[in-house]
């Protein structure tokens, strides 16, 4: 009867989850879907608290239980109530390598249930488990390989993402760059799965030993794909990394038979993998190259030459006379948290007839829609959003383009200069526009620290301030107009 229940609670936070997802995928409804997507998770967790193997006390050490969720949920709420704005992507970061880490602790604990009593003999509890196991997988050198399996995804996924988070934080700034990085990561994962089948296949004796070169494969692994990952091409190792996670989530419900595992490990997992492979068709990059690490960090050209510099108020003529104008943000705007004063600025444009798009870069900012979420916080139209391939469609009919703290997704370096680390990643060719207008706060260089000759184009001239405090100015200018 119970068991009934714990289907039934995992079936309906399975719907929760499917709906929060659907919410999510529009910033308007994005944090009701948070919040439904928290219920189910919630009602989850206590049902596998109440309903689990019999009821509550058989988690017959609950209370360690309750102590880890008291000390995560605590930990958790400080970091989410702490952290910047800004600083939200490391923060998905690290939360997604502690999803990773726990799927890494549980292969180990599984790893060793089946090992430790092998090897000393406990025939008794082998023979329960055994039992245990085959009502789950259906045999043991299954459940093996599901358990090394998560062991690697989710030692990847938790060094991966701590790299990840030290490379967006800023902590990280070195790319290694080997040119043997390719092979050295197709060995250790090719390494790993023939190791893997002849430990399980190969013997009757799984030695407790194995678990530590097996975990150790795993956790270089994440390190050795992500650190040399350079340029631009960080977005698509992060979407890759918490698909990992969602697979890890997935594996793990195998093992322990847990359903509301399953499901939200699949929805996770295969919407981070829809994420990765759209981010790569974005960038212009392959899959395969990611996994093995061969996006390895390039140097690009050193540009000599001069800019021009604008003042507000020759801006805002040049705004206000436009009949087209097509703002781009990028992570400066985040920064700056300019979002509220560049509706005021679209708003006022739009008051005197000028026709105004935001054009949104897929990799723009610190996270994948990063920009959708800041300009619909600050109640932008979503129909004045325009994607890359429209925007540069209409980019030779307008009159100004306003670049307001984007540098790399506006970068030409992309399509002219082959030895440039973001070669090949298509950009907001702002550069086809008549005028070009380049807000920032100076010469600072992008995420993929290198120069961009957009800055010293005849037709692009500089407005270097806070992007906040540039729009103010502007918006000041254009009431004397
Ligand atoms: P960039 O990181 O290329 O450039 C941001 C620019 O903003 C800097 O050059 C900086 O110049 C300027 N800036 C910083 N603070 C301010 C401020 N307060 N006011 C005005 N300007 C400011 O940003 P993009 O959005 O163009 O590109 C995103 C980059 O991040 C890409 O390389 C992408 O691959 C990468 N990335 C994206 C992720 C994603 O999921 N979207 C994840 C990880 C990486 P200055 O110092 O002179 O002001």
């Amino acid at each position: 009867m119970i068991k009934h229940f714990l289907f039934l609670s995992y079936l309906v936070a399975t719907f929760f989850f499917i709906f929060g997802l659907k919410f999510m995928s529009h910033p308007r409804t994005a944090a009701r879907g948070n919040r439904i997507g928290i219920i189910g998770a919630a009602l989850a967790v206590l049902a596998t608290l109440f309903f689990y193997d019999g009821g509550f006390g058989i988690a017959h050490q609950w209370y360690w239980l309750i102590i880890g969720l008291a000390l995560g949920a605590w930990i958790g709420y400080h970091m989410a109530m702490r952290v910047e704005m800004t600083q939200m992507p490391e923060m998905v970061s690290v939360f997604n390598g502690f999803g990773g880490a726990s799927a890494m602790l549980i292969s180990i604990a599984s790893y060793l249930q089946v090992t430790l009593p092998q090897e000393h003999d406990v025939a008794q509890f082998l023979e329960q488990l055994k039992v245990l196991l085959q009502k789950q997988t259906g045999n043991l050198e299954g459940y093996m390989l599901l358990t090394l399996s998560n062991l690697f995804v989710g030692a990847t996924a938790f060094t991966g993402s701590m790299v990840a988070y030290g490379k967006l934080s800023g902590k990280l700034r070195k790319d290694w760059v080997s040119k043997y990085q390719q092979i050295i990561n197709v060995a250790l994962l090719a390494g790993y799965i023939v190791y893997m089948f002849v430990l399980v296949y190969g013997s009757d004796q799984w030695g407790v030993w194995h678990i530590l070169p097996l975990t150790l494969i795993g956790l270089y692994y994440g390190i050795s794909f992500v650190m040399p990952i350079g340029g631009g091409d960080m977005p698509v190792a992060i979407s890759l990394l918490n698909a990992f996670t969602g697979v890890t989530t997935m594996l793990t419900g195998f093992l322990y038979d847990n359903w509301a595992m399953i499901t939200g490990g699949i929805l996770v997992g295969s919407s981070g993998t829809i994420l990765t492979v759209l981010m790569c068709q974005a960038m212009n990059r392959s899959l395969w190259n990611v996994i093995t690490g061969a996006l390895v960090a390039a140097k690009g050209k050193t540009i000599e030459g001069s800019v021009k510099t604008i003042d507000p108020s020759d801006a805002a003529i040049l705004l206000a006379y436009a009949n087209r104008v097509i703002i781009v943000p990028g992570y400066g705007m985040a920064r700056a948290q300019a979002q509220h004063r560049i509706h005021e600025l679209e708003k006022q444009l739009r008051e005197r007839g000028v026709e105004v798009y935001y054009a949104i870069h897929p990799v723009a900012g610190r996270m994948p829609g990063h920009m959708n979420v800041l300009l619909a916080e600050a109640d932008v139209p979503y129909e004045l959003l325009i994607e890359m391939e429209q925007a540069n469609e209409l980019m030779p009919q307008t009159d100004v383009a306003v670049v307001i703290g984007a540098n790399d997704v506006v970068n030409p370096s992309a399509k002219e200069d082959p030895s440039s680390p973001i070669y090949g990643m298509p950009i907001i060719e702002v550069d086809k526009a008549k005028q070009v207008i380049v807000i920032k706060r100076g010469m600072g260089k992008g995420y993929a620290g290198i120069e961009n000759p957009l800055f010293y184009k005849e037709n692009t001239r500089m407005l270097f301030n806070d992007a906040k405090k540039a729009v103010e100015s502007i918006l000041n200018e254009l009431k004397n107009l």
